[in-house]
C-alpha cells in the first residue's frame, strides 16, 4: 500500500514539475499573449472534462473490455527479440499516427463529432493544457468503443508505454505556448507552429495541419500548411467563445442556452 502511495507521489510530482517547467518556458518564449482569464478557462475545461472522464472510466471499461472479449485482442502478434523490438515500437508509433490523423479528420468532417471537438478548439489562448482539453463525452465514447490498438496489436506492455511517451512528446508539447524556429525542420515532426495553424482562426488554415505526430501525412493526403517563418497566427473558434462550467458539461448544446451561438468547423 505504501509503495502505491509514494509511486501516486512521485507521479504527482513529475506531472507538477512538468506543468511548472513548461510554465517557465511559455513565459520566457512566448508565441503569443494569453489573459488570465484565458488561461483560467483553460484550466477549468481541463479539469472539467479530465474530471468526468475519470468518473466514467470504470463504464467505458467495461464496454471496451466487452469489445475486446468479442474482436479478440492482438490479432498482430510483433516480434520482440533483439532490434526487432525498436522495429515493432516504430511500426506502432506510424499505426497510432495513421489512427490519429484519420480519427481527427473525421472530427472535422463529420458534425456528430465535430460538435464535441469544437471544445478542444475553443480555447482562445493555447498553452500546454490545452493539449489536456477535450470533451469529455468525447473522450469516454473513445475510451469505451475504441480499443483499436490493443486490437489489432500484440505488444510487450513496456513497448506500449514508450509509444505512450514517445506520442506524448509532439502531440502534447504541439500546444506549448513557445517559439520555436524550426526553420526547415518544421515538417519533419508535430510543433507548437504546426499545430498553430490547425487552430488558427483564418480560413485559409481551415482543416490544414491535422497530423499528431508526422507531418508527414498531412503532406501526403494533402492537408499540410507549411508555416512561414513568421506565421503565428490567432487561435480559436470564429467567433470566439468562452466556456465556463457549465459550458464545459453541455458543450455539444450550450447554444440553447440563452444567447449563444452556433459555429461551423473551422
Ligand atoms: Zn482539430
Ligand atoms: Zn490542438
Amino acid at each position: 500500500m505504501s509503495s502505491e502511495i509514494s509511486k501516486a507521489v512521485l507521479l504527482a510530482a513529475i506531472f507538477l514539475g512538468v506543468i511548472y517547467g513548461s510554465r517557465i518556458l511559455e513565459k520566457r518564449w512566448p508565441i503569443a499573449d494569453v489573459s488570465r482569464a484565458e488561461f483560467r478557462d483553460d484550466w477549468l475545461a481541463v479539469i472539467v472534462s479530465v474530471g468526468l472522464e475519470h468518473m466514467l472510466a470504470p463504464i467505458a471499461a467495461i464496454s471496451a473490455g466487452a469489445i475486446m472479449s468479442y474482436a479478440g485482442v492482438g490479432w498482430i502478434a510483433l516480434p520482440t527479440e533483439g532490434y526487432w523490438w525498436f522495429v515493432s515500437l516504430a511500426i506502432v508509433v506510424v499505426a497510432l499516427d495513421l489512427y490519429k490523423y484519420t480519427f481527427h479528420r473525421l472530427q472535422h468532417a463529420i458534425p456528430f463529432l465535430w460538435a464535441m471537438h469544437s471544445f478542444h478548439h475553443s480555447a482562445n489562448g493555447i498553452t500546454f493544457i490545452t493539449g489536456a482539453r477535450h470533451f469529455w463525452l468525447e473522450r469516454v465514447l473513445s475510451d469505451a468503443f475504441l480499443p483499436v490498438l490493443a486490437i489489432l496489436f500484440r505488444i510487450p506492455p513496456e513497448m506500449a508505454i514508450a509509444a505512450a511517451f514517445i506520442f506524448f512528446v509532439p502531440d502534447a508539447c504541439a500546444h506549448l505556448n513557445i517559439r520555436i524556429p524550426l526553420g526547415r525542420f518544421v515538417t519533419w515532426i508535430n510543433n507548437p507552429q504546426w499545430h498553430r495553424i490547425h487552430h488558427s482562426i483564418h480560413p485559409e488554415h481551415r482543416d490544414k495541419n491535422f497530423a499528431a505526430f508526422f507531418p508527414l501525412l498531412d503532406i501526403l493526403f494533402g492537408t499540410a500548411w507549411v508555416p512561414k517563418p513568421d506565421e503565428y497566427p490567432a487561435t480559436g473558434l470564429v467567433p470566439a467563445e468562452r466556456v465556463d462550467i457549465i459550458n464545459s458539461v453541455i458543450w455539444p448544446i450550450r447554444h440553447l442556452r440563452q444567447g449563444q451561438s452556433k459555429n461551423e468547423p473551422g
